[in-house]
This record gives structure tokens, C-alpha cells and sequence, in this order.
């Protein structure tokens, strides 16, 4: 890596704060001088703010007012390539480069002074007296394995007060030791020996290799089908980085994920990665953000905000499930960390590996374009074999009122368990019922705060508005009519099938795995491995389910409704279909013995179900390639989606039609808006939403136009606007 760049003592230098200020400040290097890229405390007004030593001050104006910096943080600074990476990120996004920043710096503590600190973690003694506050605090503890907190920290997860705390400490139920400072992770060993592997695994994990050997940008589209064993073959590739010394992240699309790939991890390089999601503590988090800036963690495995972490040396990112939804970041800066992840590989001379049994269509156009290599793994590992997929005509089954498993799929899943095997009914609606209608005046129940209806959650016994989470308790009386006793449940969620599925068989041990059943991460890992250590006959599933979990006895999948995603107008209506059933058809027979997946649908001759049956991927993806292009959509055109908001409707009309007015930027690029149009949703949280959409050919400059666009009008204090980049979704 190249020498950094030092500033003496007094010297101009430019920070850029995570303020929303809209530009660089100068400064005066601090005593003791400074790197570029230093991180560094700020005055700013009456406070004292974090930011990056950005570039020298450009001076031109009076120098005795410049301040200087107040002190350089205990952290390694940030290095060009991170630098390069915001800006580009920030240009790509339109979000503006301050809040690119906090992206990278969501260190707890990071301004805390270097030194011991004083952390806490469960002790060795049972407490002589238990109080509730004091239970909490070793719930809290035992949650998190042997992890390690601050008083604070321990504090507040568990909702007692410092002084509960440290009275467990004097009895010994808590363990408060003085740590060092951060300590380096463990060192990953790339040579303990894995798996051997089949041939085609070992032909593709050369070609990774290989790539991370020519020590340039790269990026590898792996497809395989479920249990092809893509894992195995992209750990060889974290082995080659870790060889070169350089560092290497894997992004899993959800943190219930990661308890499995954690201990495949530990088999395979002896030592655990570092860790970066929602579920790891505060301090743990705090030494991992300063390990990967100080070369002092190998491999990290993360959410897509681990993409910001400041690496000292990045040799490779992988993305697991790369057409994973849940990578598109949905509020605030607004980004893509598959894009983002390629953005970032290409500016530090990194391989990215992109992992998926069914890629997303701008992935499978990029490899098809030669932008990307592709490697196939088509079968499964070892024995086991690819489910068998049949489709269930939902038109020649005679199902009850209120019922939703047909006599077919029911004989099917009793089948199943009487041989002690796992069957899975997949549902991707959370919830009892998605309406509540009253059965005097024929009223739905509605979100007061938006346009949505709310959704009946019996287990919370109470309706949820699944747009702004709001909730209230069933009422008793129909809030249009009043009439009494008259509201009913329509349609079913995962926790109504639940009751059908207990009435339908009484024997069977029912596990329901909806995200909003589960109080934390780790209660909803517990339960995935419970599961799939045989702990359940019937799993009733959500989306959850359909991602990588292995469960080796479950033989049968069950979709309620394979029509479901179809309906609506989303452009990525069919691709979103498709890749679910044939995800969540891919969790059955990963093992020894044979899967099915049977799909109830009303239209078995949809062309999506068609493709979904017959399994023929290519032709799928060719024939919605050939659509898009045809209608100069995405990856073949390019859109931006305008969500304009605000508590009065007319604002936000009028400024969406003054905008639509004056696109004359985007005109000189050849770019079409649409709109201002009501969004799908038309009110969230009290706010109403307008859409317009541009739509631009591939490859124009289409980034600066917007901005310029919206840069012609001063944005009302009432008004929220945000520019989606490449939408994935249109509410
Ligand atoms: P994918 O990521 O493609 O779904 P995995 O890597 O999880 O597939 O592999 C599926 C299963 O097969 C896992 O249980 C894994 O341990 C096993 N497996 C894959 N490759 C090998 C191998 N070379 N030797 C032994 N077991 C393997
Ligand atoms: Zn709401």
C-alpha cells in the first residue's frame, strides 16, 4: 500500500464531518501532526463532531479564524480506497457523501479516549438471591454466549439499572475484568485441510482462486442449484485471500444465517470470523470496525452494512444469495450492497464472488455480457438429489370454507410425518388474517396513519399496520357501524394456517417461523437449529424460510399459494416468483432422502409456474430478458423512483408536477419522467406520497442529470424527497 500522506502541526487540512453540511471544512492539524484519512474530533459551533481528515485545506480566506482539530481518534485512518469508495457510493446514490460517512463510521465509542475499559460478562456463581432484575441481566448474558459488555450496555438490554448490575458483580454472578484495548481476532489458518472436494466444486474453486491470484478486480457469478455445495467452494476462495495476507467479507442476507456458516467457518479455518449484524453486541462491534481497519480480522461475516466497514486490505467480498431483496437498503441512503459490494471490489483490486441457485436478471445479463465470469455448479453434493416438482390444481380440489390445504397436499404431509420425515407449508404472509372486514357494513379495518389495511396478529393479539408498524387491539365494535361481534378474519396469514394445521393434525409438533414471532436474533437461531436437529414434524414458514437454512430431514414443501407473488403490476413480479418456489423448493431432500414440492395454484399453466415445474432455468431467464428489453427496462434501461412526502396532499402534487414541468436535464439526456402519480401507497405514517419515475437508456450519465433535475427547486421544509437509484420496489 502506498505511504499515507502526513500533515505537521498547524498545517490546513480539509474534514469531512458526518454533519449535513454540503462540503469539506478546514482545519488546523492538531499537536503531533496527522495522516490523511485520520479520523478526527472536530469543533464545530458549540460541538465537538467526528470526521475525516479529507484532503489539505484549500485555505482563501481569513486563517486566523481556522480552528484546529481538537484530537485524532484512537483508530487507523481511513485509507484511499475507502475514500474513493464513498465518494463513488455517494455519486451513484445521489445520497449526499456526509451520510455515505456515517455508513462508515457507526463505531460505538469511537470517539471514547484509547485505555482500558471496564467490561462485564457472566460470572461464575449463582446470585444468593434472585430478583427479577437480576434474572434479566443473566438472561441477557447467557443470550450472548460468553460476550463480553459494557455497564452501560448490559444495563440497557437487560432494562435494570447500573446498580443491579453491580451488585451481581460483588457476588460474583458477573465477571467485570479490565480489558486491554481491542484485541485482534484469532488468526483464520487457510490450511487446515476441507472437505475434498467433488470435481466440479474443485474446477470452480480454482478459477476463484485463480482470480485472487492475478490480485486485480473480478467479479464471479457462482450459480449452483441448492446444496450444489457453492459454501465449500467459495470458503476456498476466502482461503486463497487469507493466504495473501489480505482480508475477506461474506455477506449473508439474513443474521439468523450466520450461526451455521459461523460453525462451518470454525471447521474450516480453526478459529471463528468476526461478526457484523444487529444481534452482536455493542462492544464487539466497536473492536470489530477497528479490526478491519487495523488488519486485525481475516474474515468477517456480515449484513450489507458491513460493506462500510473500513478494511485496511479488502481481497474479496462474497455475496450469498446475491438476488437476496433484503440487500437493497429501503430507507435513508438508499443503496444496493450487491452493486455497492462490485463498486467497492473494483476500487481495491478485489475478486467478488456472487452466490446464487437463482441469480437475479442484472447479474444473469452482466455474466451473459462477459462483464462477469459464471461458473455452474449444476448438481447437488454428494447423493442427494433435486426435489421433484409438481403443481397442484387448486381448481379440481375441494377445499372448505376458510380453508386453505387441499386434500392432495394434506394426504402428502401426513404422509411425511408418519415416516418421521419433515414436511414445510411455505406462506409469505405474516400475521393471522391480511384483513379484517365487519360482516354488517362490510368496512375493512385501515392503518389511521396510512393507506393500508391492518393486518390481524392473534399471537400479539392486536392488528399491525405492516407499512408503518403501528398497532391497536382488535376492537369489538365495527369503528364504521358499530355493530357488534360482526369483524371477521379474511384470507390467511402463516399463524391462521397454524390453527389449521393443528385441527388437521393434532400429533404433529408445529414450529411457525415468521420474523415477528421471534424477540431477538438469537431466540430465532435457537429455533432454526431445534428444527433442524428434528425438533418439529410441521414447519409453518414465512420468506424466512426460504433462505439457506438446512434442515436434512425435511422432505416435503408445501406452497399454499403459488400465485401470490403474481398478482400486482411489479415489474419483477415473475423473476421474484420464480426465484422464490425455486428457492424455497430447494429445502427439501438436501440429504439422503428424496424431496417433493408440491405447488397449489389456480393457474398451472401460468408461464411462470410453467418454468418453476419444468426447471429449465436458462429459458426462463431468456425469455424475461427478452421482455425487458423489449420494453427498455431494467438491466436493459435504467429507472429512478422519485418518492416525494409530505403531511399536505397539495404540496406534494404541486411540487411534483412543477418538477415533472421542468426536466428539460433530463430531456438532454433523452430520460422520460412519469408521474407525479399517487405511489402504491399513498399515505405512511400521516404522510401523503407521490412517485415519478424516470426512465433513461443504458449508459447515459444519468446520476448527474437528476441531480441537476431536482437541484432546480428549493424542496419545501414540509417536504421529504428521495431519489431511489435502480428501484427494487414500488410502494
Ligand atoms: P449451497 O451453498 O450450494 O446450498 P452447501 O455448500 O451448503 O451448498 O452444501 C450443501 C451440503 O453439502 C452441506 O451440508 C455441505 O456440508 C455438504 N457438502 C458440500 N460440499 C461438500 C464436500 N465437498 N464434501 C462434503 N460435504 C459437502
Ligand atoms: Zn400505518
Amino acid at each position: 500500500m502506498p505511504a499515507l500522506e502526513f500533515f505537521d502541526e498547524g498545517a490546513l487540512v480539509s474534514v469531512l464531518t458526518t454533519e449535513p453540511l454540503g462540503r469539506a471544512l478546514d482545519y488546523r492539524a492538531p499537536e503531533g501532526g496527522c495522516f490523511l484519512g485520520a479520523f478526527v474530533e472536530v469543533p464545530l459551533g458549540p460541538r465537538r463532531v467526528t470526521g475525516v481528515v479529507w484532503g489539505a485545506g484549500e485555505g482563501g480566506y481569513d486563517l486566523a479564524k481556522v480552528r484546529p482539530v481538537t484530537r485524532v481518534l484512537d483508530a487507523a485512518p481511513m485509507g484511499e480506497a475507502m475514500r474513493a469508495f464513498l465518494l463513488r457510493a455517494s455519486d451513484y446514490t445521489l445520497t449526499p457523501l456526509p451520510a455515505m460517512l456515517r455508513l462508515a463510521t457507526r463505531a460505538p465509542g469511537l470517539a471514547d479516549p484509547p485505555g482500558p475499559r471496564k467490561v462485564y460478562r457472566k460470572g461464575w456463581v449463582e446470585p444468593d438471591r434472585m430478583t427479577e432484575a437480576r434474572g434479566r441481566v443473566l438472561d441477557v448474558l447467557d443470550e450472548y454466549g460468553g460476550a463480553a459488555f459494557t455497564l452501560g450496555e448490559l444495563a440497557g438490554l437487560a432494562g435494570v439499572t447500573t446498580s443491579v448490575v453491580k451488585g451481581l458483580v460483588k457476588q460474583g454472578a458477573v465477571a467485570e475484568e479490565e480489558a486491554p484495548r481491542d484485541l485482534p481476532y484469532p488468526r483464520l489458518d487457510p490450511d487446515v485441510a476441507g472437505k475434498a472436494l467433488a470435481d466440479d466444486q474443485a474446477a470452480a474453486a480454482e478459477a476463484l482462486r485463480a482470480g485472487l491470484r492475478a490480485g486485480r478486480y473480478g467479479t464471479t457469478l457462482l450459480k449452483g442449484v441448492t446444496g450444489s455445495g457453492k459454501t465449500e467452494v467459495y470458503l476456498e476462495a476466502v482461503a486463497e485471500c487469507l493466504r495473501q495476507g489480505r482480508q475477506a467479507l461474506v455477506l449473508l442476507p439474513e443474521i439468523a444465517l450466520t450461526a451455521e456458516f459461523l460453525t462451518r467457518v470454525e471447521v474450516r479455518f480453526g478459529a471463528m470470523p468476526g461478526e457484523w449484524h444487529s444481534g452482536v453486541t455493542q462492544t464487539e462491534r466497536r473492536r470489530l470496525w477497528r479490526m478491519a481497519g487495523e488488519g486485525g480480522v481475516g474474515l468477517v461475516v456480515g449484513a450489507r452494512s458491513a460493506l462500510f466497514l473500513p478494511f485496511r486490505d479488502l481481497g474479496l467480498i462474497v455475496v450469498d444469495e446475491e438476488h437476496d431483496t433484503s440487500y437493497k437498503q429501503e430507507d435513508g441512503a438508499l443503496y444496493n450492497a450487491r452493486d455497492m459490494a462490485v463498486l467497492r471490489a473494483s476500487l481495491c483490486d478485489a475478486q467478488v464472488v456472487l452466490a446464487s441457485a437463482t441469480p437475479c436478471l442484472e447479474s444473469w445479463t452482466n455474466a451473459e455480457a462477459g462483464k462477469y465470469a459464471r461458473i455452474d455448479l449444476t448438481s447437488r453434493f454428494g447423493t442427494a438429489e433435486l426435489p421433484e416438482m409438481r403443481a397442484i390444481d387448486m381448481r379440481a380440489e375441494r377445499l372448505q370454507p376458510n380453508r386453505w390445504i387441499g386434500p392432495t397436499l394434506s394426504a402428502a404431509v401426513q404422509d411425511r410425518i408418519g415416516r418421521g420425515e419433515q414436511a414445510l407449508l411455505f406462506l409469505n404472509r405474516r400475521g393471522y388474517a391480511p384483513v379484517t372486514i365487519c360482516r354488517a357494513c362490510g368496512h375493512q379495518i385501515g392503518c389511521d396513519h396510512c393507506d393500508a389495511r391492518m393486518v390481524e396478529h392473534r399471537f400479539l393479539k392486536r392488528l399491525v399496520c405492516h407499512q408503518c408498524g403501528e398497532t391497536k387491539p382488535m376492537p369489538e365494535a365495527c369503528p364504521s357501524c358499530g355493530a357488534e361481534g360482526r369483524l371477521a378474519p379474511v384470507g390467511p396469514g402463516v399463524e391462521r394456517l397454524a390453527e389449521e394445521v393443528a385441527e388437521r393434525f393434532p400429533e404433529a409438533r408445529v414450529a411457525v417461523l415468521s420474523s415477528d414471532l421471534f424477540g431477538s436474533a438469537r431466540a430465532l437461531k435457537e429455533k432454526i437449529a431445534e428444527i433442524g436437529g428434528g425438533g418439529a414434524d410441521i414447519i409453518i414458514g414465512t420468506q424466512l424460510v426460504a433462505k439457506g437454512h438446512n434442515f436434512p430431514l425435511l422432505t416435503l414443501v408445501g406452497v399454499i399459494d403459488a400465485d401470490l407473488g403474481l398478482q400486482g403490476s411489479d415489474l419483477r413480479a415473475a423473476e421474484r416468483t420464480f426465484q422464490l418456489m425455486r428457492q424455497v423448493s430447494g429445502r427439501a431432500g438436501r440429504s439422503e432422502k428424496p424431496g417433493v414440492a408440491m405447488l397449489q395454484t389456480f393457474q398451472p399453466e401460468h408461464p411462470v409456474i410453467r418454468a418453476i415445474l419444468s426447471g429449465d432455468e436458462e429459458a426462463f431467464w431468456r425469455a424475461e430478458a427478452a421482455e425487458r428489453q423489449a420494453a427498455g427496462m431494467p438491466p436493459y434501461g435504467r429507472l429512478a423512483g422519485i418518492v416525494l412526502s409530505a403531511p399536505d396532499v397539495q404540496t406534494v402534487f404541486d411540487f411534483g408536477a412543477e418538477l415533472a414541468r421542468r426536466d428539460a436535464p433530463l430531456r438532454r439526456i433523452g430520460a422520460r419522467v412519469f408521474g407525479p402519480a399517487p405511489a402504491p401507497v399513498a399515505r405512511v405514517r400521516g404522510r401523503h406520497r407521490v412517485r415519478l419515475l424516470v426512465k433513461a437508456a443504458k449508459g447515459v450519465a444519468l446520476q448527474p442529470a437528476l441531480a441537476e433535475w431536482v437541484g432546480q427547486l428549493k424542496v419545501p421544509n414540509t417536504l421529504r424527497l428521495s431519489i431511489d437509484i435502480d428501484p427494487q420496489s414500488f410502494y
